[in-house]
Protein backbone atom coordinates (compact mmCIF):
# COMPACT_ATOMS: atom_id res chain seq x y z
CA UNK A 1 0.00 0.00 0.00
CA UNK A 2 1.09 3.39 -0.97
CA UNK A 3 -0.14 6.67 0.22
CA UNK A 4 0.93 10.01 -0.85
CA UNK A 5 -0.07 12.51 1.86
CA UNK A 6 -0.15 16.36 1.36
CA UNK A 7 -0.22 18.79 4.26
CA UNK A 8 -1.65 22.42 4.16
CA UNK A 9 -0.23 25.78 5.72
CA UNK A 10 -2.05 25.32 8.58
CA UNK A 11 -1.20 21.84 9.33
CA UNK A 12 2.46 22.82 9.30
CA UNK A 13 2.07 26.42 10.84
CA UNK A 14 4.45 25.75 14.02
CA UNK A 15 6.57 22.97 15.65
CA UNK A 16 2.99 21.54 17.52
CA UNK A 17 1.62 21.27 14.20
CA UNK A 18 4.76 19.70 12.85
CA UNK A 19 4.54 16.75 15.66
CA UNK A 20 0.71 15.80 14.74
CA UNK A 21 1.97 15.89 11.36
CA UNK A 22 4.96 13.47 12.00
CA UNK A 23 2.57 11.30 14.19
CA UNK A 24 0.28 10.78 11.68
CA UNK A 25 2.90 9.79 9.17
CA UNK A 26 4.12 7.14 12.07
CA UNK A 27 0.87 5.66 12.80
CA UNK A 28 0.60 4.70 8.35
CA UNK A 29 3.72 2.25 7.31
CA UNK A 30 1.91 3.31 3.88
CA UNK A 31 2.38 7.09 4.05
CA UNK A 32 5.77 7.55 2.32
CA UNK A 33 5.41 10.68 -0.18
CA UNK A 34 4.78 13.81 1.93
CA UNK A 35 4.13 16.88 0.24
CA UNK A 36 4.08 19.94 2.15
CA UNK A 37 2.77 23.58 2.01
CA UNK A 38 4.75 26.25 3.63
CA UNK A 39 3.74 27.24 7.16
CA UNK A 40 0.33 29.24 7.37
CA UNK A 41 -1.13 31.03 9.97
CA UNK A 42 -1.01 30.47 13.55
CA UNK A 43 -3.48 32.25 14.40
CA UNK A 44 -5.98 34.33 12.58
CA UNK A 45 -4.27 37.69 12.13
CA UNK A 46 -0.73 35.80 11.39
CA UNK A 47 0.72 36.05 8.16
CA UNK A 48 1.48 33.19 5.51
CA UNK A 49 4.65 32.79 4.41
CA UNK A 50 3.95 33.06 1.37
CA UNK A 51 2.70 36.19 1.65
CA UNK A 52 5.93 36.82 4.03
CA UNK A 53 8.32 36.12 0.96
CA UNK A 54 5.61 37.74 -1.83
CA UNK A 55 5.83 41.02 0.31
CA UNK A 56 9.66 41.08 1.07
CA UNK A 57 10.69 40.20 -2.87
CA UNK A 58 8.53 43.44 -3.52
CA UNK A 59 11.11 45.25 -1.72
CA UNK A 60 14.39 43.87 -2.80
CA UNK A 61 12.44 44.57 -6.82
CA UNK A 62 12.02 48.16 -5.26
CA UNK A 63 15.56 48.25 -4.37
CA UNK A 64 14.69 48.55 -0.69
CA UNK A 65 16.36 47.35 1.74
CA UNK A 66 14.91 43.85 2.71
CA UNK A 67 16.58 42.39 5.53
CA UNK A 68 14.51 42.61 8.15
CA UNK A 69 11.62 40.87 5.94
CA UNK A 70 13.83 38.12 5.39
CA UNK A 71 14.65 37.89 8.75
CA UNK A 72 10.88 37.70 10.13
CA UNK A 73 10.80 35.20 7.44
CA UNK A 74 14.24 33.38 8.48
CA UNK A 75 12.34 33.36 12.59
CA UNK A 76 9.35 31.31 11.26
CA UNK A 77 11.47 28.55 10.48
CA UNK A 78 14.08 28.83 13.36
CA UNK A 79 11.19 28.69 15.57
CA UNK A 80 9.77 25.43 13.87
CA UNK A 81 13.41 23.95 14.10
CA UNK A 82 14.08 25.09 17.83
CA UNK A 83 10.88 23.31 18.44
CA UNK A 84 11.36 20.34 16.88
CA UNK A 85 15.10 19.92 18.33
CA UNK A 86 16.42 19.49 14.82
CA UNK A 87 20.00 20.03 14.44
CA UNK A 88 19.46 21.71 11.58
CA UNK A 89 20.75 25.39 10.06
CA UNK A 90 19.16 27.07 7.59
CA UNK A 91 21.34 29.88 7.10
CA UNK A 92 23.23 28.81 4.07
CA UNK A 93 19.87 28.34 2.30
CA UNK A 94 18.99 31.98 3.20
CA UNK A 95 22.13 33.38 2.28
CA UNK A 96 21.30 31.79 -1.17
CA UNK A 97 17.70 33.33 -0.99
CA UNK A 98 19.06 36.74 -0.28
CA UNK A 99 21.62 36.97 -2.91
CA UNK A 100 19.12 35.37 -5.83
CA UNK A 101 16.48 38.01 -4.24
CA UNK A 102 19.00 40.94 -5.02
CA UNK A 103 19.69 39.03 -7.91
CA UNK A 104 16.08 39.43 -9.02
CA UNK A 105 15.48 35.67 -9.20
CA UNK A 106 11.49 36.51 -9.43
CA UNK A 107 8.37 36.35 -7.76
CA UNK A 108 7.88 32.23 -8.15
CA UNK A 109 11.43 31.84 -7.17
CA UNK A 110 10.54 34.18 -3.91
CA UNK A 111 7.21 32.56 -3.02
CA UNK A 112 8.52 28.77 -3.92
CA UNK A 113 11.29 29.18 -1.15
CA UNK A 114 7.96 28.80 1.56
CA UNK A 115 7.27 25.54 0.37
CA UNK A 116 11.20 24.24 -0.29
CA UNK A 117 12.46 25.40 2.70
CA UNK A 118 9.66 23.75 4.96
CA UNK A 119 10.26 20.09 2.92
CA UNK A 120 13.40 20.33 4.18
CA UNK A 121 12.79 20.74 7.86
CA UNK A 122 10.09 18.02 7.09
CA UNK A 123 12.88 15.57 5.80
CA UNK A 124 15.09 16.07 8.64
CA UNK A 125 12.26 15.26 11.18
CA UNK A 126 11.02 12.68 9.63
CA UNK A 127 14.34 10.95 7.89
CA UNK A 128 13.34 10.74 4.50
CA UNK A 129 15.00 11.92 1.61
CA UNK A 130 14.55 15.29 0.04
CA UNK A 131 13.24 15.92 -3.38
CA UNK A 132 13.73 19.55 -5.02
CA UNK A 133 10.08 20.02 -6.84
CA UNK A 134 11.99 21.51 -9.52
CA UNK A 135 13.88 18.91 -10.13
CA UNK A 136 11.26 16.52 -11.16
CA UNK A 137 8.22 18.64 -11.52
CA UNK A 138 8.05 20.21 -15.23
CA UNK A 139 6.29 23.50 -16.88
CA UNK A 140 6.42 24.49 -20.63
CA UNK A 141 7.53 27.63 -22.05
CA UNK A 142 3.90 29.24 -22.41
CA UNK A 143 3.90 28.61 -18.40
CA UNK A 144 1.14 25.10 -18.46
CA UNK A 145 2.17 22.23 -17.00
CA UNK A 146 3.76 19.30 -18.46
CA UNK A 147 2.07 16.43 -17.13
CA UNK A 148 3.52 13.58 -19.78
CA UNK A 149 7.34 14.88 -19.01
CA UNK A 150 7.18 15.25 -15.19
CA UNK A 151 5.15 11.90 -15.33
CA UNK A 152 8.27 9.92 -16.75
CA UNK A 153 11.17 11.78 -14.53
CA UNK A 154 9.19 11.93 -11.38
CA UNK A 155 8.06 8.14 -11.61
CA UNK A 156 11.46 7.09 -12.55
CA UNK A 157 13.03 9.44 -9.94
CA UNK A 158 10.79 7.82 -7.17
CA UNK A 159 11.11 4.27 -8.28
CA UNK A 160 13.46 3.36 -6.09
CA UNK A 161 12.67 5.77 -2.95
CA UNK A 162 11.03 4.58 0.00
CA UNK A 163 10.59 7.41 1.63
CA UNK A 164 10.65 11.22 0.15
CA UNK A 165 9.43 14.86 0.78
CA UNK A 166 8.91 16.63 -2.32
CA UNK A 167 7.94 20.20 -1.60
CA UNK A 168 4.30 21.07 -2.79
CA UNK A 169 3.14 24.29 -5.26
CA UNK A 170 6.34 24.78 -7.41
CA UNK A 171 8.76 23.13 -10.56
CA UNK A 172 10.88 24.57 -12.93
CA UNK A 173 10.63 25.66 -16.87
CA UNK A 174 13.25 23.28 -18.84
CA UNK A 175 15.88 25.93 -18.52
CA UNK A 176 15.79 25.94 -14.97
CA UNK A 177 14.23 28.65 -13.35
CA UNK A 178 11.54 28.33 -10.98
CA UNK A 179 7.87 28.58 -11.96
CA UNK A 180 4.71 28.03 -8.94
CA UNK A 181 1.32 27.44 -9.50
CA UNK A 182 -1.39 29.23 -8.94
CA UNK A 183 -2.35 29.85 -4.85
CA UNK A 184 -3.14 26.68 -3.27
CA UNK A 185 -1.09 24.44 -5.48
CA UNK A 186 0.51 22.28 -3.33
CA UNK A 187 -2.81 20.39 -3.55
CA UNK A 188 -1.96 20.05 -7.27
CA UNK A 189 2.34 18.75 -6.92
CA UNK A 190 0.49 16.13 -4.35
CA UNK A 191 -1.54 15.04 -6.79
CA UNK A 192 1.04 14.50 -9.15
CA UNK A 193 2.63 12.70 -7.00
CA UNK A 194 0.02 10.41 -6.10
CA UNK A 195 -0.25 9.81 -9.79
CA UNK A 196 3.68 9.66 -10.64
CA UNK A 197 4.14 6.82 -7.84
CA UNK A 198 0.81 4.75 -8.26
CA UNK A 199 -0.39 5.59 -5.20
CA UNK A 200 -3.67 3.76 -3.85
CA UNK A 201 -4.68 6.77 -2.36
CA UNK A 202 -4.15 10.84 -2.01
CA UNK A 203 -4.64 12.13 1.97
CA UNK A 204 -4.87 16.01 1.05
CA UNK A 205 -4.83 16.74 5.34
CA UNK A 206 -5.96 20.17 5.98
CA UNK A 207 -8.00 22.02 8.72
CA UNK A 208 -11.33 20.83 8.65
CA UNK A 209 -12.90 17.10 8.50
CA UNK A 210 -14.05 17.08 4.52
CA UNK A 211 -16.27 18.79 2.43
CA UNK A 212 -19.57 20.21 4.50
CA UNK A 213 -23.01 19.45 2.93
CA UNK A 214 -23.10 23.42 3.40
CA UNK A 215 -21.54 27.06 3.75
CA UNK A 216 -20.36 26.75 7.84
CA UNK A 217 -21.11 30.70 7.12
CA UNK A 218 -24.88 30.07 6.29
CA UNK A 219 -25.63 26.93 7.96
CA UNK A 220 -24.64 26.35 11.96
CA UNK A 221 -22.73 23.10 12.29
CA UNK A 222 -23.34 21.66 8.88
CA UNK A 223 -22.83 17.69 8.22
CA UNK A 224 -20.05 16.76 6.73
CA UNK A 225 -20.18 14.90 3.06
CA UNK A 226 -18.67 11.46 3.58
CA UNK A 227 -18.32 10.47 -0.17
CA UNK A 228 -18.73 12.66 -3.21
CA UNK A 229 -18.08 12.39 -6.49
CA UNK A 230 -15.29 13.97 -9.09
CA UNK A 231 -18.69 15.21 -10.80
CA UNK A 232 -20.39 16.27 -8.18
CA UNK A 233 -17.23 18.16 -6.62
CA UNK A 234 -16.73 20.07 -9.73
CA UNK A 235 -20.51 20.99 -9.19
CA UNK A 236 -19.71 21.93 -5.71
CA UNK A 237 -16.67 23.91 -6.40
CA UNK A 238 -17.89 26.26 -9.23
CA UNK A 239 -20.80 27.77 -7.19
CA UNK A 240 -18.35 28.35 -4.30
CA UNK A 241 -16.88 25.23 -2.20
CA UNK A 242 -13.23 25.67 -1.76
CA UNK A 243 -11.88 22.84 -0.15
CA UNK A 244 -9.31 22.01 -2.95
CA UNK A 245 -7.30 23.44 -5.93
CA UNK A 246 -9.98 22.87 -8.76
CA UNK A 247 -6.69 21.46 -11.02
CA UNK A 248 -5.37 19.02 -8.19
CA UNK A 249 -8.55 16.26 -9.79
CA UNK A 250 -7.16 16.14 -13.03
CA UNK A 251 -4.11 13.98 -12.43
CA UNK A 252 -5.08 11.48 -9.47
CA UNK A 253 -9.00 11.20 -11.40
CA UNK A 254 -7.35 9.96 -14.74
CA UNK A 255 -5.61 7.66 -13.03
CA UNK A 256 -8.31 6.29 -10.64
CA UNK A 257 -7.26 7.42 -7.46
CA UNK A 258 -9.41 8.53 -4.94
CA UNK A 259 -9.06 11.73 -2.46
CA UNK A 260 -8.85 11.37 1.13
CA UNK A 261 -9.24 15.57 2.58
CA UNK A 262 -8.20 14.79 6.43
CA UNK A 263 -8.00 17.02 9.44
CA UNK A 264 -4.93 16.97 11.06
CA UNK A 265 -6.36 18.24 14.19
CA UNK A 266 -8.67 15.92 14.28
CA UNK A 267 -6.93 12.72 12.29
CA UNK A 268 -9.70 10.11 13.70
CA UNK A 269 -12.09 11.86 11.70
CA UNK A 270 -12.75 9.95 8.66
CA UNK A 271 -12.43 12.84 6.27
CA UNK A 272 -14.33 13.02 3.21
CA UNK A 273 -13.73 10.63 -0.36
CA UNK A 274 -13.33 12.23 -3.04
CA UNK A 275 -14.18 9.21 -5.91
CA UNK A 276 -14.88 8.82 -9.67
CA UNK A 277 -18.04 6.74 -9.40
CA UNK A 278 -19.26 4.55 -6.05
CA UNK A 279 -22.05 2.64 -5.19
CA UNK A 280 -22.39 4.12 -1.87
CA UNK A 281 -25.47 5.84 -1.54
CA UNK A 282 -25.26 9.43 -0.04
CA UNK A 283 -26.37 9.83 3.70
CA UNK A 284 -29.29 12.35 2.16
CA UNK A 285 -30.88 12.47 -1.14
CA UNK A 286 -28.51 15.05 -2.06
CA UNK A 287 -24.81 15.58 -1.53
CA UNK A 288 -23.88 19.25 -0.95
CA UNK A 289 -25.72 22.47 -1.70
CA UNK A 290 -23.37 25.52 -2.72
CA UNK A 291 -24.51 29.36 -4.12
CA UNK A 292 -23.28 32.41 -5.52
CA UNK A 293 -24.69 36.02 -5.48
CA UNK A 294 -24.31 38.78 -7.95
CA UNK A 295 -26.02 37.44 -10.68
CA UNK A 296 -28.06 39.37 -13.54
CA UNK A 297 -30.50 38.02 -15.76
CA UNK A 298 -31.88 39.63 -19.04
CA UNK A 299 -35.12 38.08 -20.17
CA UNK A 300 -35.50 38.78 -24.09
CA UNK A 301 -39.43 38.17 -25.32
CA UNK A 302 -40.08 37.95 -29.06
CA UNK A 303 -43.22 36.80 -30.69
CA UNK A 304 -42.27 33.70 -32.77
CA UNK A 305 -39.12 33.14 -31.20
CA UNK A 306 -39.47 29.65 -31.30
CA UNK A 307 -39.71 29.71 -34.93
CA UNK A 308 -36.93 31.84 -35.84
CA UNK A 309 -33.77 30.24 -37.15
CA UNK A 310 -30.62 31.69 -35.04
CA UNK A 311 -32.24 33.41 -32.98
CA UNK A 312 -30.57 31.70 -29.81
CA UNK A 313 -27.13 31.98 -31.37
CA UNK A 314 -27.91 35.97 -32.19
CA UNK A 315 -28.42 36.76 -28.59
CA UNK A 316 -25.44 34.81 -27.52
CA UNK A 317 -22.90 36.41 -29.70
CA UNK A 318 -23.79 39.49 -27.89
CA UNK A 319 -21.93 38.27 -24.78
CA UNK A 320 -19.61 36.65 -26.94
CA UNK A 321 -18.54 39.66 -28.78
CA UNK A 322 -18.27 41.56 -25.29
CA UNK A 323 -16.55 38.47 -23.84
CA UNK A 324 -18.68 37.54 -20.73
CA UNK A 325 -19.43 34.11 -20.20
CA UNK A 326 -22.60 33.01 -19.73
CA UNK A 327 -24.07 31.26 -16.62
CA UNK A 328 -27.57 29.96 -17.71
CA UNK A 329 -30.17 29.59 -20.14
CA UNK A 330 -33.23 28.84 -19.68
CA UNK A 331 -35.97 29.56 -22.09
CA UNK A 332 -39.66 28.86 -22.92
CA UNK A 333 -41.34 29.12 -26.25
CA UNK A 334 -41.05 33.18 -26.97
CA UNK A 335 -38.85 33.88 -23.91
CA UNK A 336 -35.01 33.33 -23.35
CA UNK A 337 -33.11 34.78 -20.06
CA UNK A 338 -29.71 34.58 -20.11
CA UNK A 339 -27.87 34.46 -16.49
CA UNK A 340 -24.40 36.21 -16.39
CA UNK A 341 -22.09 37.15 -13.47
CA UNK A 342 -23.07 40.99 -12.49
CA UNK A 343 -19.12 41.98 -12.27
CA UNK A 344 -18.71 40.76 -15.48
CA UNK A 345 -21.64 42.44 -17.35
CA UNK A 346 -21.71 45.73 -15.61
CA UNK A 347 -19.36 47.63 -17.85
CA UNK A 348 -20.64 46.23 -20.68
CA UNK A 349 -24.37 46.75 -20.30
CA UNK A 350 -25.49 48.84 -22.87
CA UNK A 351 -23.44 47.21 -25.98
CA UNK A 352 -24.94 43.88 -25.21
CA UNK A 353 -28.34 45.45 -24.87
CA UNK A 354 -28.07 47.16 -28.20
CA UNK A 355 -26.48 44.22 -30.04
CA UNK A 356 -29.14 42.47 -28.95
CA UNK A 357 -32.13 44.90 -29.66
CA UNK A 358 -29.72 45.21 -33.59
CA UNK A 359 -29.87 41.74 -34.32
CA UNK A 360 -32.73 40.01 -32.90
CA UNK A 361 -35.19 42.99 -32.98
CA UNK A 362 -37.03 41.79 -29.76
CA UNK A 363 -40.52 42.96 -28.46
CA UNK A 364 -39.28 43.44 -24.88
CA UNK A 365 -36.02 42.91 -22.99
CA UNK A 366 -35.95 42.64 -19.25
CA UNK A 367 -32.78 43.29 -16.84
CA UNK A 368 -32.75 41.78 -13.47
CA UNK A 369 -30.48 41.92 -11.26
CA UNK A 370 -29.15 41.26 -7.47
CA UNK A 371 -30.18 37.34 -8.15
CA UNK A 372 -28.22 34.59 -6.54
CA UNK A 373 -27.88 30.75 -7.95
CA UNK A 374 -28.02 28.17 -5.27
CA UNK A 375 -27.20 24.74 -6.94
CA UNK A 376 -28.73 21.42 -5.24
CA UNK A 377 -26.04 18.75 -6.14
CA UNK A 378 -26.29 14.93 -5.44
CA UNK A 379 -25.66 11.59 -7.67
CA UNK A 380 -28.99 10.66 -5.30
CA UNK A 381 -31.24 13.04 -7.39
CA UNK A 382 -31.49 10.53 -9.86
CA UNK A 383 -32.77 6.91 -8.36
CA UNK A 384 -35.11 9.52 -5.69
CA UNK A 385 -38.36 10.64 -6.87
CA UNK A 386 -40.10 14.08 -5.82
CA UNK A 387 -36.75 15.68 -5.36
CA UNK A 388 -37.49 18.81 -7.06
CA UNK A 389 -41.00 18.48 -5.20
CA UNK A 390 -39.49 18.92 -2.21
CA UNK A 391 -37.09 21.26 -2.85
CA UNK A 392 -39.59 23.77 -4.34
CA UNK A 393 -42.23 22.83 -1.15
CA UNK A 394 -39.63 23.98 1.01
CA UNK A 395 -39.26 27.32 -0.51
CA UNK A 396 -42.80 28.22 -0.61
CA UNK A 397 -43.05 27.12 3.16
CA UNK A 398 -39.92 29.55 3.92
CA UNK A 399 -41.80 32.25 1.35
CA UNK A 400 -38.93 32.30 -1.54
CA UNK A 401 -40.12 33.64 -4.49
CA UNK A 402 -37.76 30.84 -7.19
CA UNK A 403 -36.80 32.95 -10.30
CA UNK A 404 -35.53 29.96 -11.86
CA UNK A 405 -35.39 26.43 -12.53
CA UNK A 406 -32.61 24.78 -14.40
CA UNK A 407 -32.27 20.95 -13.91
CA UNK A 408 -29.54 18.90 -16.04
CA UNK A 409 -30.25 15.92 -17.81
CA UNK A 410 -27.66 14.19 -15.85
CA UNK A 411 -29.89 14.73 -13.09
CA UNK A 412 -26.90 15.59 -10.81
CA UNK A 413 -28.05 18.66 -9.51
CA UNK A 414 -30.83 21.25 -9.92
CA UNK A 415 -29.36 24.59 -10.55
CA UNK A 416 -32.40 27.45 -8.51
CA UNK A 417 -32.89 31.15 -8.83
CA UNK A 418 -33.57 33.24 -5.83
CA UNK A 419 -33.17 37.08 -4.96
CA UNK A 420 -30.27 37.93 -3.53
CA UNK A 421 -31.67 38.91 -0.14
CA UNK A 422 -33.47 35.48 -0.31
CA UNK A 423 -30.11 33.69 -0.36
CA UNK A 424 -29.30 32.50 2.99
CA UNK A 425 -32.86 31.92 3.80
CA UNK A 426 -33.29 29.32 0.87
CA UNK A 427 -30.07 27.37 1.46
CA UNK A 428 -31.60 27.06 4.97
CA UNK A 429 -34.87 25.61 4.06
CA UNK A 430 -33.33 23.10 1.56
CA UNK A 431 -30.69 22.20 3.97
CA UNK A 432 -33.42 21.22 6.69
CA UNK A 433 -35.84 19.40 4.77
CA UNK A 434 -33.02 17.35 3.21
CA UNK A 435 -30.41 17.14 6.38
CA UNK A 436 -32.43 18.35 9.50
CA UNK A 437 -36.03 16.74 8.66
CA UNK A 438 -34.89 13.54 6.01
CA UNK A 439 -38.61 13.12 4.69
N1 LIG B 1 1.90 28.22 -0.04
C1 LIG B 1 1.14 28.43 -1.25
C2 LIG B 1 -0.01 29.36 -0.98
O1 LIG B 1 -0.12 29.92 0.09
C3 LIG B 1 0.72 27.15 -1.87
C4 LIG B 1 -0.09 26.23 -1.00
O2 LIG B 1 -0.14 26.38 0.20
O3 LIG B 1 -0.70 25.30 -1.55
O4 LIG B 1 -0.81 29.57 -1.86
Amino acid sequence: MKKVVKFGGSSLASAEQFKKVGDIIHADEARRYVVPSAPGKRFNEDTKVTDMLYGCYGEAEKGKDFKESLYAIKERYNEIIKGLSLELSLDEEFAIIESSFKDRAGKDYAASRGEYLNGIIMANYLGYEFIDAAEVIFFNSDGTFNADYTNEILGRRLENVERAVIPGFYGSYEDGRVKTFSRGGSDITGSIVAKAVGADIYENWTDVSGVLVADPRIIHNPETITTVTYKELRELAYMGFNVLHEDAIFPVRKAGIPINIKNTNKPEDEGTMIVESTCRQPKYTITGIAGKKGFVSLSIEKEMMNSEIGFVKKVLKAFETQGISIEHVPSGIDTMTVFVHREEFEAHEQQVLADIHRMTNPDHIEVETELALIAVVGRGMKSTRGTAGRIFSALAHANVNVKMIDQGSSELNIIIGVKDNDFEKAIKAIYDIFVLVQI
